[in-house]
């Protein structure tokens, strides 16, 4: 999906990015392999990852209409809303 991010003026597609942080990941799978791998299944599924911003990982994007996404591809700007 075509997404516009706020926060560094990204346009283009959206990537799924998992929730969470690797670091939480390593910990408890160092810790103790059970909620390692839970927490690995979680962030892999539907529900750990979000559509958002490649750049910065912005989850709060805006979604671009493909109207608006054709108007982008032919002026290099987008519409004014
Ligand atoms: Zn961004």
């Amino acid at each position: 999906m075509k997404i516009v991010c706020p926060s560094c003026s990204y346009v283009g597609e959206s990537k799924a990015i998992a929730r969470g942080s690797r670091k939480i990941e390593l910990a408890l799978w160092c810790c103790c392999l059970l909620p390692g791998m839970v927490y690995t299944m979680w962030r892999q599924s539907r529900e750990g990852q979000y559509e958002g911003c490649p750049n910065c990982r912005e989850a709060n994007v805006r979604t671009l209409k493909r109207k608006d996404w054709k108007i982008y591809e032919r002026h290099g700007r987008l519409p004014a809303s």
